[in-house]
């Protein structure tokens, strides 16, 4: 009978040959390889299957399939590869199998989250005092974010949403920037604050929102500004809008699920100028720092309504005086996320952050020279990581946005920024080096040529 051991040893195999191997096939799988995993649909087991036969299964039929998001070439959405030292440890933490609900299930998962929270905080320029929280991903930490912000300006008139509910409840005003991201507008709807129900602040040219058409505020508000817009990667004037914005009144919260990361980078971090005065801020560990998925972060200026939103009690959760995950989470179980949160930032410190940070602008600046000097637009100022690329025609751009993505060089989506259609290049993996932006400019310039 083999162990439970060797079932083990024989993933962390299979995924360093997949590692290995991962940079010189087709970023999207084969065409076969995708056919071939219908072959995993089959009738609900009746009986045991041996754990090697499970797992050499999925190595089998899966790891072909899989979009080679580890590798140097994908740059879809804002996909961020996972550093070696994050997947070693989430391999380990998976054995370790620790419930960071409570600090009594995980002593040092629990230190782990703290630490890795401290030193997020510190990286993002952020004041001290404020309470974070690891969930899933930004929709999540935008979500927390604004439960926190409804909490907090509902106490202020005496009501208490937690208990109360929300039918009857004062009045909030929303205003979000023209470009606000979807994410906010979903965490909007389920907290009961309705997606259309907001002011819209028009944006520029960029995406950024206009200081010039802020509403006055006159009532409590909660005011969302963007550090990184999605396509664009340009950033809300946090210096010019925050200061016209009555504290006593609003809650100012920020969504940087990327963008907040430029202030690890001494070249970038004029960008995120004016957001450390926001009460609250939503980013993503599994984007720019290259953590694996899943990894979500919030932090809020104003620790008492993150935890009124959050909390509960109940009589076999021990009331500790120490930060309770539970008690500043939407879950309660969950996976110890801050394992890996801690070993990107103590892989790379503070200079590697930066290094990668810088590296991934850079090479967003050779996208975009390059393409531009092969006669085609680039639609957007390269601010940080993300380039958006015109190739004539809305057809003809949807059509090279295909054949790249069969080529297999590279991965790329589409978008229509400010009614244009433009390919999306979003260079967020610590993997890719120049010879992947060369290359993979060499294949659009030949998609281009064959549309
Ligand atoms: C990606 C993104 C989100 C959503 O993040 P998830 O981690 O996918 O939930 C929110 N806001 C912005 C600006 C983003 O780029």
């Amino acid at each position: 009978m083999p162990s439970r051991t060797d079932v083990i040893l024989d993933a962390a195999r299979r995924a360093a040959a997949y590692l290995e191997g991962v940079s010189d096939r087709t970023v999207a799988p084969s065409p076969d390889a995708v056919a071939r995993i219908a072959a995993l649909r089959e009738p609900l087991p009746a009986d045991p299957t041996p754990d090697a036969r499970v797992l050499a299964l999925l190595d089998d039929i899966g790891s072909p399939a899989t979009v080679a998001n580890a590798g140097g070439r994908y740059f879809g959405f804002v996909n961020g590869g996972a550093l070696p030292a994050t997947v070693a440890a989430n391999m380990l933490a998976a054995a370790w199998d620790q419930n960071m609900g409570l600090r009594v299930m995980s002593p040092i998962a629990a230190l782990l989250e703290d630490i890795a929270l401290e030193w997020i905080r510190e990286l993002l320029h952020l004041p001290q005092g404020v309470a974070g929280t690891l969930v899933t991903g930004a929709t999540m930490a935008n979500l927390s974010c604004l439960a926190a912000a409804r909490t907090a300006l509902l106490s202020k008139q005496g009501w208490d949403v937690e208990s109360q509910g929300l039918f009857g409840a004062p009045p909030i005003t929303v205003v979000v920037g023209e470009e606000v991201h979807v994410s906010v507008q979903k965490a909007l709807a389920i907290l009961g604050f309705g997606r259309n129900r907001v002011v819209t602040v028009p944006a520029d040219s960029q995406g950024r929102m206009r200081a010039d058409r802020l509403p006055k505020i006159t009532s409590p508000s909660i005011v969302c500004l963007q550090a990184g817009n999605v396509n664009s990667g340009a950033f809300d004037p946090a210096q010019e809008i925050c200061p016209a914005i009555p504290r006593d009144l609003a809650w100012i919260h920020a969504d940087g699920a990327f963008g907040l990361w430029a202030a690890c980078s001494p070249s970038h971090a004029h960008l995120v100028r004016g957001f450390d005065q926001a009460d609250s801020w939503a980013t993503d560990g599994h984007k720019w720092p290259n953590l694996p998925y899943d990894c979500g972060i919030a932090f809020v200026r104003h620790p008492a309504a993150l935890h009124k939103a959050l909390s509960m009690q109940a009589a076999y959760l021990p009331a500790s005086n120490d930060r309770e995950p539970a008690q500043w989470t939407p879950e309660m179980s969950r996976r110890a996320r801050g394992v890996e949160a801690w070993a990107a930032i103590k892989s790379l410190g503070r200079s590697g952050l930066a290094e990668l940070i810088d590296r991934t602008c850079r090479h967003a600046q050779r996208f975009a020279e390059k393409l531009q000097a092969a006669g085609f637009e680039i639609v957007n100022e390269v601010v940080i990581n993300q380039v958006l690329v015109s190739f004539g025609s809305p057809e003809k751009t949807q059509a090279v946005v295909r054949a790249v993505q069969a080529d297999g060089t590279c991965w790329c989506g589409g978008t229509v920024w400010q009614g244009r259609h433009a390919m999306r290049i979003s260079i967020s993996s610590w993997v890719t080096t120049e010879e992947d932006v060369d290359k993979s400019v060499d294949a659009m310039i030949r998609a281009a040529k064959h549309v």
